[in-house]
């Protein structure tokens, strides 16, 4: 198997697949309300991917050299039957690690199916512990027991769990050293992500951002870290342990620190569009590809091109005019 790199030496290592654009919760930085209300149309069933030609497509891209598919959204656990399309996908040989981002809100009921269909490890968005803050941010009913019993079903059915927290100044930096308290206490990975300039509709500006620097120098009024190095080349946290514990925390940096060098990710959105960059305004028609094509082969090198043609480095080249007016997809749309 030759590698696929990308114009800038980048390889082609893991793969985000959105398996639905709806979603139960309406964060208020992701389908505010205003734009994704009664009146929006989602998209029709049949222009989902089915499992089927999700896992014709997982295939082709471990056969490139894939070893992690993470499963995102909108909301995942709201695509029905999830637990199928894992059992597919955990079957596929050489892929190493099968995962899900969940707003955790079905998580409870649904962790020991997931577990035992071959899920490995879940990402629970999180960005509150206070039920005020967080129904504020969720723009629905809602409450962090609900997410905080979802975690606890993951953990003793045996899954990974991490939790992700997106800090915007405002909204909930009163909540960084709560959720810091709570999660180190259980031994749980809390990384913090800094509010990025994903989408059109969240009203993104750069003083709303709360930078990897602040949450750090914050914490460290509360607790001692020292830093831990990288397991492998593209990971994306920037990662700590509480010193003394093994318990860690991490920092994801899109605004601050890019990390557009070392970005070995692709995308498929639900309706089987593939993007090269969280920040991209167009996909290639993945989905009509593999509806008229027979032959993998046609799909292969229909991918090969696309990666071969990237030279996307959006934090990289960031600035307030990009970050207003370029076009870029939804963050549920393409999912995180
Ligand atoms: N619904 C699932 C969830 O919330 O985990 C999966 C999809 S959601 C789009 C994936 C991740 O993107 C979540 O952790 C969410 O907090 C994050 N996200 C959404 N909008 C964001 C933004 N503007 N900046 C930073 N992270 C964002
Ligand atoms: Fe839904 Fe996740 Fe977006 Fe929140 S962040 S609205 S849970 S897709
Ligand atoms: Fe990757 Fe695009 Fe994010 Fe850079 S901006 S790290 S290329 S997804």
């Amino acid at each position: 198997m030759s590698v696929i790199k990308d114009k800038f030496g980048r390889p082609l290592q893991d793969l985000r697949i959105s398996v639905t654009d709806r979603c139960n919760f309406r964060c208020r930085y992701c389908m505010p309300r205003e734009m994704f209300g009664k009146d929006f149309t989602f998209m029709p069933r049949k222009q989902l991917l089915s499992f089927e030609e999700i896992e014709r497509i997982a295939k082709i891209f471990v056969q490139m050299g894939v070893r992690k598919i993470r499963l995102t959204g909108g909301e995942p656990l709201l695509r029905k039957d999830l637990p199928v399309l894992i059992e597919k996908l955990a079957s596929i040989p050489e892929l190493e690690d099968v995962a899900l981002t969940t707003n955790a809100s079905l998580l409870e009921r649904m962790a020991w199916e997931l577990k035992a269909a071959g899920l490995n490890r879940v990402n629970v968005s999180l960005d509150a512990i206070d039920d005020a803050v967080f129904a504020e941010i969720n723009d629905s009913s809602y409450k962090t027991n609900t997410v905080l019993r979802g975690i606890d079903k993951a953990q003793e059915v045996g899954l990974g769990v991490k939790v992700n927290m997106v800090v915007k100044k405002g909204m909930n930096d009163n909540q960084v050293i709560p959720m810091a308290t709570y999660f180190k206490e259980r031994g749980i990975t809390l990384r913090f992500i800094e509010f990025m300039d994903v989408g059109t509709t969240n009203a993104w500006d750069f003083s709303q951002v709360i930078t990897k620097k602040e949450l750090y120098d914050e914490l460290s009024k509360h607790f001692s870290l020292e830093a831990v190095n990288s397991a492998y080349v593209g990971e994306v946290a920037k990662r700590y342990r509480y010193t003394g514990s093994a318990t860690e925390v991490g920092f994801i940096t899109s605004v601050s620190e890019s990390f557009c060098s070392s970005c070995t990710r692709a995308r498929i959105a639900a309706d089987g569009k593939l993007y090269t960059c969280l920040f991209a305004s167009d996909g290639l028609d993945l989905r009509s590809i593999l509806r008229s094509e027979t032959d993998d082969e046609a799909i292969r090198s229909a991918v090969v091109c696309a990666w071969q043609k990237r030279d996307d480095r959006y934090s990289d080249e960031r600035t307030e005019e990009t970050a207003k007016n370029r076009k870029k997809i939804e963050m549920s749309y393409i999912g995180g």
